[in-house]
């Protein structure tokens, strides 16, 4: 069987060939330096060029490229030389077999599933399924970049279905050919794999861990490989040590300086809520009538801070607007709120017992309260 150009030689950049057929814009070659994408890899791209005309394709089979845009016309039999974006695909080369590397790192410290991958560039992204913490993924960057400082040779076979060993990573239940090509990574890893990759792991040059989230039961992991990997790492650094240096400590104690200012605030967070649920905001300002002003209460805090008590119970919340609520097991509610609106502006309304509304200007209002429930004389 004939191996198509891009597994015989994937550092071919460029060839001479033949037209073999063209059919809309798909046309048909006797080679193929293209890789038509799969295996998370994106397709190539590149330019055919024969005598009058010049075409930018794409890989799009084996054995064919579809034209994305031309001038002038391919005819079958017609001489062409085919050029693909080197760049683009040696970086998709080494980020290939650097997921291949990252992957293996990851699930030999713990128990991960791979979801998917997909490589852009400059980042690409593996989706584990499994319970990962950002020290795991740290710890498999560490071992994958010793890997790829080691200079593994990086060789691909292929091998029958039923031929497949066990300690190779092959989802056999997506493969439905009978011929399977297994890619591998010397003395580490082996996994049954369709992309492109480099010859020797050290092409890789360095791989980072630029983003880690978790969207429920998946992980996603981006990185990057190469100069693209340095420079971001470099960026990060930046932002670590401002961090670090606003807190006044050095960046490896930062992490810890994070995890202890997050405890802090959920600590005070609690002591917040207790104290204003044992302490009582209110006083009194005028017989029978308790005023509070707590800022930034929702309807449902202000209904829990009103609960019990006698008299009339009045809580004033500054928030985007001045908001007044009135419980009261004498006067109807409702009427004291009606008295506030119609003399400092704004709208309310409700029972008996409690009441709320907002009001346009909040001066004199605990005066305005007194007198309407405590009429001089
Ligand atoms: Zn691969």
């Amino acid at each position: 069987m004939h191996e198509v150009l891009y597994y015989r030689d994937p550092y071919a950049r460029e060839v001479r060939t033949r037209i073999v057929s063209v059919s809309a814009d798909i046309v048909e070659v006797e080679e193929n330096p293209l890789y038509p994408g799969g295996g998370g890899q994106p397709p190539d791209i590149g330019i055919m060029e024969g005598e009058g005309f010049r075409a930018e394709v794409i890989g799009h089979s084996p054995g064919a490229v579809r034209i994305a845009s031309a001038s002038g016309r391919p005819s079958t039999g017609d001489e062409v030389r085919i050029s693909l974006d080197w760049e683009r695909r040696y970086y998709l080369m080494k980020m290939h077999t650097g997921e291949h590397v990252l992957f293996r790192a990851l699930s030999r410290a713990v128990n991960v599933e791979l979801a998917k991958v997909s490589f852009e560039r400059p980042t690409g992204s593996v989706f584990v399924k499994g319970d990962v913490s950002p020290e795991d993924v740290l710890g498999a960057e560490e071992e994958a970049n010793r890997i790829v400082g080691e200079g593994r040779k990086v060789t691909a076979r292929w091998v029958r279905r039923e031929e497949i060993d066990e300690d190779v990573r092959a989802l056999l239940h997506r493969i439905k050919d009978e011929r399977v090509r297994i890619v591998e990574v010397e003395g580490y890893d082996a996994s049954a794999c369709s992309g492109i990759h480099v010859a020797n792991t050290s092409e890789i040059g360095c791989i980072f861990v630029e983003g880690l989230r978790k969207r429920g039961k998946t992980c996603e992991i981006r990185f990057r490989v190469a100069g693209e990997a340095e420079h971001e790492a470099w960026r990060h650094s930046t932002h670590a040590r401002l961090a670090a240096w606003r807190a006044n400590c050095d960046v490896e104690d930062l992490p810890t300086f994070v995890a202890n200012a997050m405890g802090e605030v959920e600590r005070l967070r609690k002591a917040v809520l207790t104290l204003a649920s044992t302490a009582d905001p209110f006083v009194e300002v005028c017989p029978g009538v308790r005023i509070a002003e707590v800022p930034g209460l929702d309807r449902k805090a202000a209904g829990e801070l009103l609960k019990g008590g006698n008299g009339v119970r009045v809580l004033v919340s500054e928030g985007e607007r001045t908001v007044v609520y009135v419980a009261s097991t004498t006067v109807p509610a409702r009427e004291v709120v009606e008295h506030l609106t119609a003399n400092l502006g704004g709208r309310g309304g409700g029972g008996d017992t409690f009441a709320s509304c907002y009001v346009e200007r909040a001066d004199g209002l605990r005066k305005l309260i007194c007198e309407y429930l405590n009429p001089p004389g």
